[in-house]
């Protein structure tokens, strides 16, 4: 009996020391970019200030910053959420699941949602905003009125005990895998709203959903503040959308550089065309910089080959156990699932992974984790690339 607690808590200690100082979806540098327009269809318009929905504003900033990184980014693919005005599921925890869902198929290595803040009490509120998926210690009156107001429906509950031991049971591994880059992203978002000539605040943590569904670095950015009347004129007007646009994919551009530095890879940047001269109002400045934030970036050291390892079937699964040494599969010790496990290799001592089935998403590993939990209680979902556990 003893032995088998102190088994456990090896490997649990193996389960939480294995994590690669890179997370596994940046190893080949930024190669899918998934930006989602928030809300959407006419059950989802988000807030709504002087007959402006968010959900156009969203939409109109997502497009462009998609176009950008298109042009800019050649070689990053862009997936997005949705391109027109629709909702993607009937109540809007389907609508969440499905935007994740995407995210989390297209293999994303970066999750950029788009909205537009409100706080209707308080109108002379402005600044842009980035969250990131955490529980924030002190959560301030203000922020209650000001964002709870504007996101609850899309906070997780956290009333349910199951909900929210598991929840921060993946909270504490976000600090294993996306946590920092999710953090540096959103750092960056909020240094180039600034650079543009935006009000800033600060980087938020909060419960939301879709950051939670989705498996890979994630943020979510509120633009402006739809309550604030000059911040909804801006980000309602064309110039406006192309300036938050810009700014945004200087951050990307700037998040891809840091991204490539670490995995020691090479992302081809093409410089931005210098944003067009409109007759009026347009300051010179913005021209220059624009060419100056766009500067390729230094190049790297090591160039490496296009990737070969898409070829590399990768996916989820479930870990049933952990072993230093080999064991056959038919084994007595997988009780029902002998025969049934794959043996893959991660980090740590204990560097066999016995595994049962192979999923294409995180969510889809998760159902069966359930029943896979009544015979190896302490199995959990890791998701593997060739014969590997990366995370
Ligand atoms: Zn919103």
């Amino acid at each position: 009996m003893k032995r088998k607690v102190v088994c456990m808590l090896m490997l649990l200690a193996a389960a939480l020391f294995a994590w690669p100082v890179l997370a596994q979806n940046n190893e080949a540098g930024v190669r899918v970019i998934v930006i989602d327009a928030g809300h959407g269809g006419s059950a989802f318009p988000g807030a709504v200030y002087g007959g402006v929905k968010e959900k156009d504003i969203n939409l109109a900033v997502a497009l462009k910053l998609g176009a950008l990184i298109e042009k800019e980014l050649p070689t990053v693919k862009v997936v997005y959420t949705r391109k027109s005005d629709k909702a993607l599921g009937k109540s809007l925890n389907e609508d969440l699941t499905a935007r994740a869902n995407i995210a989390n198929e297209a293999g994303g290595d970066f999750f950029i949602s788009i909205h537009a803040n409100a706080a209707p009490k308080a109108t002379s509120v402005q600044g842009a905003e980035t969250i990131i998926m955490g529980e924030s210690a002190k959560e301030t009156k203000y922020n209650e009125e000001v964002l709870y107001d504007n996101n609850k429906d899309e906070l997780i509950d956290m009333s349910d005990e199951n909900t929210a031991a598991m929840v921060r049971a993946y909270i504490q591994n976000l600090q294993f895998t996306y946590g920092e880059y999710s953090e540096m992203m959103a750092r960056i978002m909020q240094s180039h709203y600034q650079k543009g000539g935006r009000k800033v605040r600060t980087v938020k943590r909060q419960l939301l959903k879709v950051l939670y569904a989705t498996d890979m670095p994630s943020v979510l950015t509120e633009l402006g503040f739809m309550s604030n009347k000059s911040e909804l004129a801006y980000m309602n007007s064309e110039k406006g959308q192309n300036a938050y646009a810009r700014m945004l994919c200087d951050a990307v551009k700037e998040y891809v550089g840091h991204i490539d530095r670490l995995a020691g890879v090479s992302t081809p940047v093409v410089a931005a065309e210098p944003a067009p001269q409109t007759p009026a109002e347009e300051p010179k400045a913005q021209d220059s910089k624009a060419q100056e934030i766009a500067k390729p970036q230094p190049a790297v050291e090591k160039k490496v080959e296009p990737k070969s390892e898409d070829k590399v079937q990768s996916g989820y699964t479930i870990q049933l156990l952990a072993s230093d040494k080999k064991i056959s599969s038919k084994d007595s010790q997988f009780k029902s699932y002998r025969s049934k496990v794959e043996c893959y290799v991660g980090g740590g001592v204990l560097k066999y992974k016995y595994c049962y089935g192979s999923y294409p998403t995180r969510q889809a590993a998760q159902r069966d984790l359930a029943e896979v939990k009544r015979s190896f209680k302490d199995a959990f979902v890791v998701r593997y690339e060739g014969g590997n556990i990366v995370k």
